[in-house]
């Protein structure tokens, strides 16, 4: 049972702050001290975790204004945290109960559809799942889908600029805001809701909320643009020889049907052993499984004819081409369903061997194949024993190159290999003009890497930007970039 404020075992170590956001908020809306259930201090890698010096929970836009305002007033920093999905540590407060931990989840109503408009009002603590949910009752679509959507809530996907798996058709999480709310750590709140499409007016100052991390404001709603919903989706898996015949697939069906095109994911042979060690019939994909790359791709229209005929017209050439050397084609939704728990197996089975290597790396689509091969080659030079895992949303040029450890690495191994491989990944990366973080941000864990990469001009009108908006430093603290000089930023 969790304990709260009120109980007595709960006083707070860090009292005074938390027995007065305690009385503003109710008592029941804080956790201090022992009492700060384990779910707010550990993210869901489990790779971070920090106990924060309180976990609050207001219900509305002026309680997070008045809660910032008491924080600022005793200097102690504030980190908003949603779902607690991210995979860069932002979301965790430091240790040593110095942070106050600002949860969204009460915040989480829907607060108006606009069908004709097509647009929808949320607020931020909103589980990505419900707002899909809620689009779907309407008739409509929200189309950002990610592993994590049972979890993650809309303010951590506007904070983080999510992306997923139909960035190919509908973009990032950018290109699906048309309005944000956010309070400044000052209090002071920037409302800017409207559902406009087009709105020249000056500098689009909401648009700086969006990948922020939480560094400049706490975002508490945001209007998100809906879609028609899909009529026909023709999902299939595809195997082939190799990665390069695999982003050779991808370039045939870009050019072929590209605005059709919804889902693009590469899943090379070991990610697929790994998914199939929980799939409960493995011996379904044995044949598919003899190949060395697959691809999971998705078509998808709202209107005209359906798509099945067509998309068999593709299938077929691609196997004539010797492309594809042998696939299916879902024929029904759960076919395509089962398809798409690979994927999420994928995921599941790594988290269940412990701690790996975990990157999210984008370049240009081109170098992708490339990029793959000597990442695999460096990988298990690096490590002998090793297992590289290659995967990602690669019609974005975005690939996860993941690496799990050896059995029984001793103990001096383990201790660096991580950072190790992680620096090998980051400067083949570098070669290729790419980026270090193509979806998750940069939070803590990827500080060192972003602050030896970002430009000087860059770096200096980021600090400027914080620094108007947060010149104590209180929000996110320490996030993105650190401080410099001893300066706040
Ligand atoms: C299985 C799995 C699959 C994933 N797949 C993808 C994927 O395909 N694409 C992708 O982009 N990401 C993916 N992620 C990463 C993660 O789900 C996203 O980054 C997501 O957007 C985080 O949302 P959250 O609510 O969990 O945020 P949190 O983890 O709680 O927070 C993330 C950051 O945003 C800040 N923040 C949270 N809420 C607010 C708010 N209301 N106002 C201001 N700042 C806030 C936090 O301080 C933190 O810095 C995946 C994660 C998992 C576990």
């Amino acid at each position: 049972m969790e304990t709260r404020l009120d109980d007595d075992a709960a006083q707070p170590a860090g009292g005074e702050l938390a027995a007065r956001l305690g009385a503003l908020l109710g008592a029941q809306q804080v956790f201090a001290g022992d009492a700060v259930p384990e779910r707010y201090c550990r993210d869901w890698s489990g790779d971070y975790a920090g106990v924060p010096l309180a976990v609050i929970r207001p219900a509305n836009a002026d309680e997070v204004a008045a809660a910032l305002r008491l924080c600022a007033a005793a200097g102690v920093g504030v980190i908003p945290q949603g779902g607690h999905t991210g995979l860069v540590g932002g979301g965790t407060a430091d240790a040593g109960h110095r942070q106050v931990v600002l949860s969204l989840e009460r915040m989480n109503r829907i607060r108006s559809v606009d069908p004709l408009g097509m647009s929808m009002v949320v607020e931020a603590g909103c589980v990505l799942q419900a707002v899909k949910d809620a689009a779907d009752e309407c008739g409509y679509l929200f189309p950002l889908a990610l592993g994590a959507q049972g979890s993650c809530q809309i303010g951590g996907n506007l904070s983080t600029n999510a992306g997923g798996v139909n960035v190919l058709r509908y973009g990032m999480m950018r290109n699906l805001v048309l309005g944000v709310e956010a309070v400044l750590p000052d209090g002071r709140v920037f409302s800017d809701l409207r559902a406009l499409r087009k709105n020249n007016t000056g500098l689009d100052l909401k648009q700086l909320f969006i990948g922020a991390e939480g560094t400049l404001g706490v975002v508490t709603a945001a209007t998100l643009k809906l879609f028609p919903k899909p009529r026909w989706v023709e999902t299939l898996w595809l195997s082939a020889g190799s990665v390069d015949a695999i982003m050779a697939i991808y370039g045939r069906l870009q050019r072929e049907g590209g605005e059709l095109l919804s889902a693009f994911e590469l899943i090379t042979a070991p990610c697929l052993a790994l998914a199939l060690e929980l799939d409960p019939n493995p011996q379904a994909w044995r044949a598919l499984a003899a190949h060395p790359a697959h691809a999971l791709i998705e078509f998808s229209a709202s209107g005209g004819p359906d798509l099945g005929p067509w998309v068999g017209t593709l299938v077929a050439d691609l196997l004539d081409a010797g492309l594809a050397l042998d696939g299916l084609h879902a024929q029904s939704g759960a076919q395509a369903a089962a398809m798409w728990r690979i994927r999420e197996r994928m995921v599941e089975a790594q988290q269940r061997r412990g701690k790996h290597l975990r990157t999210d790396v984008s370049v240009p689509i081109a170098a992708m194949a490339e990029l793959v091969a000597r990442f695999e080659a460096a990988a298990a030079a690096a490590l002998p024993g090793a297992q590289p895992l290659s995967y990602g949303h690669v019609g974005d040029g975005n690939a996860h190159l993941n690496v799990l450890p050896p059995p029984g690495l001793d103990a001096a191994a383990a201790a660096d290999w991580i950072p190790r491989l992680t620096g090998i990944v980051n400067e083949l990366v570098d070669d290729y003009g790419g980026s270090i973080s193509a979806e998750h941000g940069i939070g803590l864990s990827k500080r060192a890497a972003f602050e030896a990469r970002v430009p000087a001009v860059q770096r200096e009108l980021m600090e400027r930007i914080k620094t108007a908006f947060d010149p104590a430093a209180l929000l996110s603290p320490e996030r993105i970039l650190p401080r410099t000089g001893g300066q706040p930023r």
